[in-house]
């Protein structure tokens, strides 16, 4: 209990690997099915190789400064420092507050000719942000989807009592994709509770709001 209030104690680590796919690092607020508002922070660097806590397959967060300087793409093998989390149930990322990068092997051009997924150099921000998010299945995410510029796993918070300003935690996976991607689902319903009443559910009406600036083919 202590930890979930006051969180771990962050440390430094070592890492270095390459890396098998570049998200975008995301917050997401919500509020029973009124509202489900979007944050985008900066990309999500999942990396196969090790680090100096052991981990053979972890996730570091980079700003989109980082981004836009290091030009990462899937298939660097690179290296760098960050520290560990201080709250495990709202940060998705192993590691973060990431830096001293460097590129040990540039991948060769892998610009993927048969999307989906599409695996290219992720857009920005704000081109995330223009776009909107619709729910996507877990298990796609894990899949099909990894390597899409366009999957995210979001770090989501829940406003559980608007009086007391107390949240729950956890982590949902979304799409910025196409609405015509071929190997969309939308996945489970998601329920989204709030204190003294039922759940409530996103089963995607949301998405429409969400995603209303764009049409199918965008
Ligand atoms: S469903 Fe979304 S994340 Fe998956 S391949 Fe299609 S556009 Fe990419």
């Amino acid at each position: 209990m202590a930890n979930s209030i006051l969180g771990n104690n962050p440390s430094k680590v070592n890492w270095q690997g390459e890396i098998v796919s570049i998200q975008p690092r995301t917050r997401v607020w919500r509020y029973l099915t009124d509202n489900r508002t979007h944050y985008h922070l900066g990309y999500n660097l999942f990396i196969e190789g090790c680090s100096s806590e052991g981990k053979r397959l972890y996730t570091v967060a980079i700003s989109e400064k980082q981004q836009l300087k290091m030009l990462f793409r899937i298939g660097d093998v690179i290296e760098g420092t960050a520290w560990t989390k201080q709250y495990a149930e709202r940060e998705f990322s192993d590691y973060y507050r990431s830096g001293s990068f460097k590129i040990l092997n540039r991948s060769v051009d892998n610009l993927e000719i048969s999307a989906p997924p599409w695996i290219m150099l992720p857009p920005t921000m704000q081109t995330y942000e223009g776009r909107g998010a619709r729910l996507l299945s877990k298990s796609l995410w894990e899949t099909k989807c990894f390597k899409c510029i366009w999957a995210n796993m979001a770090n989501v918070e829940i406003q559980w009592d608007f009086d007391k300003d107390i949240k729950k935690y956890r982590f949902e996976t979304f799409c910025y994709g196409p609405k015509s991607c071929k190997l969309y689902k939308m996945g489970r319903a998601r329920s989204v509770p709030y204190k003294n009443r039922d759940s409530a559910i996103d089963d995607g009406y949301l998405d429409e709001l969400c995603t209303e600036g764009r049409d199918e083919e965008e």
